[in-house]
C-alpha cells in the first residue's frame, strides 16, 4: 500500500459503529497474548495504530477496560448491538487509538510489522519473512 491521504472506515459487525481514519497508520501489528485471544475469539488480534486526531469514532458504543499480559490497561469500544469491537485505547499507547484491522474488511490493507506475545501464539503460525516477532510485549 502507497502512502495516502484518503479516508477508510472500519465498522462493527452490524455497521452502526464506525471508525473512520484519515492518512496511514503509525504502526500496525498482531498480538497473540492470551487476552487478545479471548478478546478477538481467535488466534490473535490485528491492529493499526492511529493518532488520535486522525481518527473519527461514530455510532453507538460501549467500553470495557481490561489490564492486559503487557500489565497496563487497554479498553476496548465496541458496538452494543452487535458486539464487535471496532477499536480500542491503551496506557502504553497515549495519544493513540487502535482500530481492529478486520473492520475495514480490506485484504489489501498494510500487513503487520510486528508480532506480540510470539511466545503465546498457536503453533500453527507461521509469520511471512520481515516481521519483527517478540515473544513478549516490550511497549
Ligand atoms: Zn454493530
Ligand atoms: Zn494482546
Amino acid at each position: 500500500m502507497t502512502a495516502t491521504d484518503s479516508k477508510r472506515t472500519a465498522r462493527c459487525g452490524c455497521g452502526a459503529l464506525t471508525a473512520t481514519v484519515s492518512g496511514d497508520p503509525v504502526t500496525v501489528y498482531v498480538c497473540a497474548c492470551l487476552c487478545c485471544q479471548r478478546k478477538s475469539g481467535s488466534a490473535f488480534t490485528y491492529a493499526a495504530v492511529f493518532p488520535s486526531a486522525a481518527v473519527t469514532i461514530a455510532g453507538e458504543r460501549k467500553a470495557w477496560r481490561h489490564i492486559g499480559d503487557s500489565g497496563r490497561w487497554i479498553e476496548s469500544m465496541f458496538c452494543p448491538t452487535c458486539g464487535i469491537s471496532v477499536g480500542f485505547q491503551s496506557e502504553g499507547m497515549p495519544g493513540m487509538t487502535g482500530v481492529s484491522v478486520g473492520c475495514f474488511a480490506d485484504p489489501g490493507f498494510v500487513p503487520p510489522a510486528r508480532l506480540y506475545w510470539a511466545s503465546r501464539r498457536h503453533t500453527w503460525i507461521a509469520l511471512p519473512e520481515g516481521v519483527d516477532v517478540q515473544d513478549t510485549q516490550d511497549g
